[in-house]
């Protein structure tokens, strides 16, 4: 399982806010995967806050 996120992203940062662990803020103002999730609670967080994404922006392969 892997998550990305792509360039709709706006830099919302609801994901961070929902995974932070995953999920994090460039200095450029958009989101990036900053670690992959072992399958477990924070594969589950990740796939919330995919959901949560107002844009669609996070994807999961
Ligand atoms: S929730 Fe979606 S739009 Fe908001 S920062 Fe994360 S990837 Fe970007």
């Amino acid at each position: 399982m892997k998550f990305t996120v792509n360039d709709r992203c706006i830099g919302c940062a609801l994901c961070t806010s929902i995974n932070a662990e995953v999920f994090e803020m460039s200095g450029e103002g958009v989101a990036f995967v900053k670690k992959q999730p072992d399958e477990g609670v924070l594969t589950a967080k990740a796939t919330e806050a995919m959901e949560a994404c107002p844009v669609d922006a996070i994807e999961k392969h």
